[in-house]
This record gives C-alpha cells, sequence and structure tokens, in this order.
C-alpha cells in the first residue's frame, strides 16, 4: 500500500509567542492509501488538534504534513481551502444547518469547493442511507443518528479521497453508534481512506492502525 498522509516532527503550538502552549508534539506517522486509522486518547490529549491539522483546517506550527501532492505546511488559506475542498470531514455534532432541509444540507458539501452537485445524487445518497424517506424533512426533526447519517451524506457528496472523523458516535446511543461503526467500515472496504478520532476503543476492532495519544504526543501506534 502507497503513503497517502505523511507527518514529519508536525507541532502545534496555541498561546502567544511569549507564551506558547503546546497541543500537538512532535508527531510522525504515515496513513496509508485505503486504511482506517483510529486515534485513541483522553480528552485534552491532542486528538481533535492533530486532526484538524490533516484535515486543513488549522495549520501547523513546525514539521512537514503532506497529504498526496499536497504540502499542507507550506499551504496558504487558499490553498488549504482547495485542499479541504476533495476531503470529506465529519463531527461529533453533526454541524447541519437548521435553516436547510435534509436535503439541501448534503449538497452543500458540496459548495464549499464550488463544485454543483446534482440534486439527484444527494437523494441518492441518503437513499443509500436509508434517509430518502426524509429527504426534504427538517434537519432538527431527525433523531441523532439520522443527523449523523445526513452529515456523512453530505461529507461524501464530493467524492472525497479521505474522510476525516472526529468522535462520530460521541453524541449516539449503541445502536446509532453501532449503524454509523458500520457504515463507516463499509465505505472503508470499498476503498474509501478513513481516518478517525474516538475515545471509544470498540472502533480498535475495526482499525488497521491504532494510534494512542497523551499530551499531545503519540505514545503508541499498532
Ligand atoms: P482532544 O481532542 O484529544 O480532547 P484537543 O486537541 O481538543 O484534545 O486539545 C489538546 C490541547 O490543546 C488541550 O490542552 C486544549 O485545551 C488545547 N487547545 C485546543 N484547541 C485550542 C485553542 N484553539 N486554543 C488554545 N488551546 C487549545
Ligand atoms: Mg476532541
Amino acid at each position: 500500500m502507497s503513503v497517502l498522509i505523511s507527518v514529519d516532527n508536525v507541532t502545534k503550538y496555541y498561546g502567544t509567542r511569549k507564551n506558547p502552549i503546546k497541543a500537538v508534539g512532535p508527531v510522525s506517522l504515515n496513513i496509508n492509501q485505503g486504511s482506517f486509522t483510529v486515534i485513541l486518547g483522553r480528552s485534552g490529549s491532542g486528538k481533535s488538534t492533530l486532526l484538524n491539522l490533516l484535515c486543513g483546517l488549522d495549520k501547523v506550527t513546525s514539521g512537514e504534513l503532506v497529504v498526496g501532492s499536497d504540502k499542507l505546511n507550506e499551504s496558504n488559506s487558499k490553498k488549504l481551502a482547495k485542499y479541504r475542498s476533495k476531503i470529506g470531514i465529519i463531527f461529533q455534532f453533526y454541524n447541519l444547518l437548521p435553516n436547510l432541509n435534509t436535503v439541501e444540507n448534503v449538497m452543500m458539501g458540496s459548495w464549499a469547493g464550488g463544485k454543483s452537485t446534482s440534486y439527484q445524487k444527494a437523494v441518492d445518497l441518503l437513499t443509500k442511507f436509508n434517509l430518502g424517506h426524509r429527504f426534504k424533512a427538517d434537519v432538527k426533526t431527525l433523531s441523532g443518528g439520522e443527523k449523523q447519517r445526513v452529515a456523512i451524506c453530505r461529507a461524501l457528496i464530493g467524492d472525497p479521497e479521505i474522510l476525516f472523523c472526529d468522535e462520530p458516535t460521541g453524541a449516539l446511543d449503541t445502536s446509532s453508534e453501532t449503524q454509523v461503526k458500520d457504515i463507516l467500515a463499509e465505505l472503508n472496504k470499498s476503498g474509501l481512506t478513513i481516518v478517525m478520532v474516538t475515545h471509544n476503543p470498540e472502533f480498535a476492532g475495526i482499525a488497521d492502525n491504532i494510534i494512542n495519544m497523551s499530551d499531545g504526543e503519540i505514545i503508541d501506534k499498532q
């Protein structure tokens, strides 16, 4: 398998120049094309910060971070935005827009990169994830599990090269959690590279790689 994401001595500091606060680093790791990587660790261990760096939502303080042909540590905001249009991201609290209906929320996933998407493609994706009958529903009326499936559809509509997930089941009940877990496992089987932050060790069972973080550093890789 070929390396898709390469992280070399990356750090992320917050705070001020006089008073820097380390959130991550230095960390080094490689993630292969088509793999399923799970990042585990306690709250505050730097998981989200690392994921945000990999997603191009935040910039590294030092080190080298390369995804495919994109050298993120040398990218300006415009280049990072272009990079983000090639990936999908889902979050713990779904981040759906309450004033848009279900299918509009899914279509929104393609607007960021300036691409346009057919309504039918969004409906088809929702149907694939058993939400076809709710495509015009007000997202406020959906259950947590349904909202996360809408967020997954929104992440997939632009045919991403990688799906990044930050605690995607953190707010779900056990049966919705299992459903989302099965969806992610299936997507990975069909070739999608997945990088997921969780503190649910159950996900380790479906991962190819398990990264354990503590105090901003990687303390174990399997
Ligand atoms: P996790 O996702 O594992 O819970 P985070 O990556 O959110 O951890 O946070 C790692 C550390 O960085 C924490 O100490 C947190 O307080 C700090 N941190 C995260 N984001 C910021 C920020 N925007 N400004 C200052 N400190 C931050
Ligand atoms: Mg977090």
